[in-house]
């Protein structure tokens, strides 16, 4: 954080500085990013991969500097805690890959090749291997290259009977977005039960879709045959690992090209610390009271609707979406016009203030706010900061 400058009121300035240098003798953890140039940010947008995923529990750092001090073979590691972690949550199978992305690229690659491991050493490549992908078209998401990295080539439909037309021996998997559940015409029962009466392997992105701990085994349970998770988001886990599940045959066909395995994951290498990290972070977030967080964030929400209750003209909602991040947020909405001022020019004002706030915009007037990745009195400094910027606008 910057000593000077910003539009942070004095007494909230004072209270960052001071959450800072309690931390460890006046020396603070964000100088190993500040002495580089780098700014810390106060997080309103969620457990997003661009601000750095989730913050792990201090369990989940120490397993990790555990697991640092130690050499140990890591395919019997791969397996092993794939193992422990398919028991924790009654899947037949379990892998740590580096990422949800990662997940889906050797998720292509599994069934693209089937679990014999000659066609998996000819990716990538599609010649004499099936590798066309169904996807519907509003499950489009920019995470398409992880499949067209193995040669797959995608087929997009729209219906039931538009499956039905391009399924064919060429396709290798059936991939669903969980959170557009909602925006499909064909939900996610109805694609796992198409996937099936074709014997073609589903897949279904989730990976930002716990809370509840429930959706860890629901889609497994329910059909898919693979299903993952971002191990960085919700579950609190490193970044840079994620969850694959299901099947075992296609889970063992999976790590076979990860590193160190020499397929086409090679370059997606999961070391140690962050294979036994997410093991721990599991482990610690079934263990959780999920409802006791709820509630926290909750306190959150109200706390920064009382702060900014008395602003004219401005509506305050609590919202929890319905699926991926499904956790308390606070939508602050006002009339662009009315206000002289716009939901982006509060959005940079929030950014470029002291200490920088990231929070989403929804179109004009509608900012969107996650207090999930807040910590400490970072609700309070939002609101206020957020209050000034409302207030001075008129
Ligand atoms: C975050 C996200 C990903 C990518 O996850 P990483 O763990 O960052 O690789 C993929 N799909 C969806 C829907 C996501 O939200």
């Amino acid at each position: 954080m910057r000593a000077t400058g910003g539009s942070a009121p004095r007494a909230v300035r004072a209270k960052a500085a001071s959450r800072k240098s309690s931390e460890s003798g006046g020396k603070s953890s964000a100088d190993v990013y500040s002495r580089i140039g780098v700014r810390p940010v106060i997080n309103g947008v969620g457990t997003v991969t661009v601000l750095g995923g989730s913050i792990m529990p201090p369990e989940v750092v120490q397993a990790m500097s555990d697991a640092s001090r130690h050499f140990v073979p890591m395919p019997e590691l791969q397996r092993k805690v794939g193992a422990r972690i398919s028991e924790l949550l009654k899947v037949p199978a379990a892998m740590v890959t580096c990422g949800a992305a990662s997940s889906i690229a050797v998720a292509t690659a599994a069934c693209m090749a089937g679990a014999s491991p000659k066609p998996l050493a000819q990716l990538p490549g599609v010649e004499r291997i099936r590798h066309e992908v169904i996807q519907q078209k509003s499950h489009r998401s920019g995470y398409e290259h992880q499949m067209r990295i193995q040669g797959a080539k995608i087929v997009w439909v729209e219906t039931a009977a538009e499956v039905e037309r391009v399924i064919s021996p060429k396709t290798a998997m059936m991939f669903f977005l969980n959170k557009q559940d909602g925006a499909g015409r064909i939900h996610w029962q109805e694609w796992v039960a198409l996937a099936k009466k074709h014997g073609v392997p589903s897949f279904n992105d989730a990976a930002a879709d716990v809370p509840p701990p429930e959706n860890l085994w629901k889609y497994v349970h329910g059909g898919f045959d693979l299903v993952t998770f971002s191990g960085g988001k919700g579950l609190l886990g490193p970044q840079a690992s994620g969850l694959l599940l299901g099947r075992r045959d296609l889970s063992e066909a999976a790590r076979e090209c990860i590193s160190p395995a020499e397929g086409v994951g090679r370059g997606m290498k999961v070391g140690k610390e962050e294979t036994i990290g997410l093991l721990a972070a599991l482990e610690l977030y079934l263990k959780k009271d999920h409802d006791a967080e709820f509630r926290e964030l909750d306190k959150r929400v109200s706390e920064m609707t009382t702060a900014l209750a008395k602003i004219d003209g401005v509506k305050l909602t609590r919202e929890v979406p319905a699926i991926a991040n499904a956790v308390p947020h606070l939508r602050v909405e006002w009339d662009e016009a009315k206000r002289h001022l716009t939901s982006q020019r509060a959005l940079d004002r929030l950014r470029d203030g002291d200490p920088s706030i990231y929070v989403q915009r929804h179109g004009a007037g509608n900012l969107f706010i996650s207090v999930w990745t807040m910590r400490g009195p970072e609700n309070k400094i939002v609101a206020q900061r957020l209050g000034e910027i409302l207030r001075n606008a008129g």
